[in-house]
């Protein structure tokens, strides 16, 4: 049990799509590891903090049977994991605590070219091949649709071709892969995203310091990638209207200009996008030297 252990598990992906961009995550938390020569494990060389490296179907499973306090996973296996986990009558012991906005891809299914698709009704009577077995039959149901699922544990791509179904049920961003299948996507099932999931499995106080302690930064780290630190001059009377303008942000700071009754300097810190237009916008009704500056790091 990871919560007998004193240092926290976090389980990533080893190696695919989501496996970089987890660890470059975690690294811009301020955490700093060193891999084992299996590959499979990294230490913490500055915090009480391990990481599991897996595939990344087993992240759900590891994080609900507490083997590991935290893991990083797509919605679409944690989600079909909490389904398999109903269905045979228990209750997934993890819940999400961010999305992470990068492996963003969608559980569709697709169907070769020349077939008709009107609806989730033309799936009637139809096979079904796919590895997302209880995120399917969660759709077909609530579809009030009756197909037959055929899993496929990979390469679902091929079943249409090989004659063992009449349409997929798959993971696409792009749609290059079913493009180069000559298969057309018809219908979304389930938008998906990187999550990081926690255990509900209480953890010691010391640990559970830790835990909040990294979620802490990582919510900071995943706010200040939209964020920008905007400085501007502007005559006092404009101030409402210029605060109005700016996108996403808290109470700025005022301050007075010297020598300059009229103006003050405004900082302030936008949760959102600065785009060109904004600043036209707030140079229109007075404002002038205008900076805007990334955000490196944050803790609200
Ligand atoms: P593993 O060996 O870890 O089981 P895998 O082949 O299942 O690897 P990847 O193809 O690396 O996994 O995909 C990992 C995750 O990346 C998916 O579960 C999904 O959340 C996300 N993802 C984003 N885009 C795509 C895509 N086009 N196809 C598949 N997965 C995608
Ligand atoms: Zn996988």
């Amino acid at each position: 049990m990871a919560s007998c252990d004193k240092r926290i598990k976090i389980a990533l992906q080893k190696s695919g799509r989501l496996a970089d961009h987890s660890l470059d995550l975690l690294e811009r938390c301020g955490l700093k590891f060193t891999k084992s020569k299996d590959q499979l494990f990294c230490y913490g060389e500055n915090m009480p903090v391990d990481l599991l490296l897996v595939r990344d179907d087993d992240i759900p499973g590891l994080v609900s049977d507490d083997v590991c306090d935290l893991g990083i996973a797509g919605m679409n296996v944690i989600q079909e994991k909490r389904l398999q986990l109903e269905k045979q009558g228990k209750a997934a012991q993890f819940e999400k605590v961010y999305a992470l906005d990068f492996g963003h891809c969608r559980l569709a299914i697709a169907t070769q070219g020349d077939t008709d698709y009107t609806g989730s009704q033309s799936l009637q009577n139809m096979r079904i091949a796919t590895s997302y077995t209880a995120t399917l039959e969660q759709f077909l149901r609530e579809q009030n649709v009756i197909a037959e699922i055929v899993y496929f544990s990979g390469a679902v791509e091929i079943a249409p071709r090989l004659g063992v179904a009449d349409f997929i049920c798959d993971l696409v961003s792009t749609g290059s892969t079913l493009a180069a299948n000559d298969l057309t996507e018809v219908q979304t099932v389930f938008e998906s995203e990187a999550v990081i999931i926690q255990t509900l499995e209480p953890l010691s106080a010391a640990k559970q310091k830790w835990v909040d302690r990294i979620l802490q930064r990582l919510g900071g780290v995943l706010q200040v990638r939209e964020s920008k630190y905007i400085m501007l001059h502007a005559p006092r009377s404009a101030l409402r209207e210029i605060v109005r303008l700016l996108p996403g942000a808290e109470s700025p700071t005022v301050i007075p200009l010297e020598g300059d009754g009229d103006r003050v300097a405004v900082h302030a810190v936008c949760h959102e996008a600065v785009f060109w237009e904004t600043l036209e916008n707030l140079k229109s009704i007075g404002a002038s030297s205008l900076l805007v500056l990334p955000v490196e790091k944050m803790l609200a």
